[in-house]
């Protein structure tokens, strides 16, 4: 039997048995892994209020023939404050969504998971729009799964660009102005440089960002091609933003 010790964020909770939890963690160590915790759906248990989705903290835990069990947990952040905000828990659960659907199970990916929490933290300050924190998320994730965005060179020839203004999601880039996709998606150029922004600064650096409807838009729309196309399934939370885009616009239209 091996223990691991590792910081870990509870992406999913389901119930098993009848005493017991499955929880799915993203551990810096392990990357995405799913454990059995003893005895979490008693209300006397140690470990009740601390297996909640979103739960940040060091996990030590115990690997037998073939599942991991939580042997102890020392909490960092519960990250409840999220239940409180509608924004927050919508977003919050996405993230842990495209973790779910983009990493492979066991596979170790240190980067991300810094940015994935930073990306709470950023989300529990609540002084930034939440849409920019969840596109440069997006952003973050492609290029740390093997998804980056060529910003730098036209993504069929080659030629070196300083920017774009047609973006092909087959090619993940900025095309040249001598190369033609009957496929590529028109951008502006603000558009393409607020990605190119996204892909290489920390992100903390985003509080300085404020982007125009249109610029939100346009990335949005790009972004969700790709999130769709290069993982193992389309995020089901993203029906929910969808619906309540289709709300919003139905609100301004009267
Ligand atoms: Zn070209």
């Amino acid at each position: 039997m091996s223990i691991f010790k590792t910081r870990a964020v509870v992406l999913k909770v389901q119930d098993f048995k009848e005493n017991d939890k499955i929880i799915w963690l993203f551990s810096e160590k392990l990357g995405k892994i799913s454990c059995i915790v003893r005895g979490a759906k008693t209300k006397r248990s140690k470990f009740a209020s601390f297996t909640q989705q979103f739960c940040y903290g060091e996990y030590v835990l115990f690997k037998g023939k073939s599942f991991y069990t939580v042997n102890e947990i020392e909490l960092i952040d519960s990250f409840q404050s999220f239940l409180n905000n509608f924004d927050s828990i919508t977003y919050g659960s996405y993230f842990c969504e495209l973790i779910i659907i983009a990493l492979q199970e066991q596979e170790s990916n240190r980067i991300l998971f810094e940015e994935f929490i930073k990306t709470f933290y950023l989300l529990k300050s609540d002084a930034l729009d939440v849409e920019t924190i969840a596109r440069t998320f997006e952003v973050k994730l492609l290029k740390y799964t093997g998804f980056e965005i060529n910003f730098n060179r036209c993504a069929i020839c080659n030629t070196k660009i300083e920017s774009s203004n047609s973006f092909s999601t087959q090619f993940y880039g900025g095309i040249c102005n001598n190369c033609k996709d009957i496929s590529a998606i028109p951008l502006s150029k603000a558009a393409f440089n607020y990605l190119r922004f996204f892909n290489n600064m920390p992100m903390e650096n985003i509080h300085r960002i404020k982007l125009s409807y249109e610029v939100k838009e346009e990335i949005n729309s790009i972004l969700n091609l790709l999130i769709c196309q290069s993982f193992s399934r389309r995020p089901k939370s993203l029906d929910i933003f969808n619906y309540l885009n289709k709300e919003h616009s139905c609100y301004e239209v009267k």
